[in-house]
């Protein structure tokens, strides 16, 4: 019993989740003023909040806690420092077309040794949002974000633009709680897998 107990705390997986924007930098400011620091904030603190409840929670680090602005390296470092097993940085989209529409995931352009493994976690996250949540897809995409690209060489890592604030159907959406709760309990559900 005792060697169960063992094996499983030392397979618990341990999740950075990166909040995006935070302090003097708001992010975008999505239909009603809101922002994305915020938003994210929420969705992540709800994140942490479900996993406290669950039988087998993971090892979650956020890399803000409150609205203070940390650096992109910062961000990182602490994916590296904390040997994470995957890293998923959460954010908002906006533009300037009130119709556009849908969720977007990253993974990093730079090949290094966890691509795969990066895009195959983004398709997973991705899908399961569009199935529970209803969002349409954008497709999961590559981009040269730094997050993404100073993470990639160490463990999985993902950026996730959690719809369009400019949208007024996904800003309003977004802006309520138990969508919130919705939208934390399904990543933390497909990052649990
Ligand atoms: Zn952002």
């Amino acid at each position: 019993m005792c060697i169960i107990l063992g094996q499983e705390a030392s397979t618990q997986k341990r999740i950075v989740i990166d909040v995006g924007h935070g302090g003097k930098d708001a992010g975008a400011i999505g239909i009603n003023r809101m922002k994305e620091k915020d938003i994210v904030m929420n969705i992540a603190n709800e994140i942490l909040s479900l996993n406290g409840k669950l039988e087998k929670p993971l090892d979650i680090y956020l890399t803000r806690y409150k609205d203070t602005l940390i650096s992109l390296a910062d961000r990182t470092k602490l994916a590296k420092a904390l040997k994470a097993d995957l890293f998923v940085s959460l954010h908002c989209n906006h533009s300037d077309n009130p119709n556009a529409r849908g969720i977007e995931v990253y993974a990093s352009k730079k090949q290094a040794k966890y691509s795969k493994e990066s895009v195959f976690v983004g398709y997973q996250i991705e899908k399961m949002l569009c199935t529970v949540i209803g969002y349409e897809s954008r497709g999961v995409k590559f981009a040269n974000f730094q997050v993404l690209r100073e993470t990639v060489g160490f463990c999985p890592s993902v950026l996730l633009e959690l719809g369009f604030l400019s949208n007024e159907d996904e800003g309003n959406y977004i802006s309520g709680y138990v969508n919130i709760k919705q939208i934390a309990s399904t990543i933390l559900k497909s990052i649990e897998l």
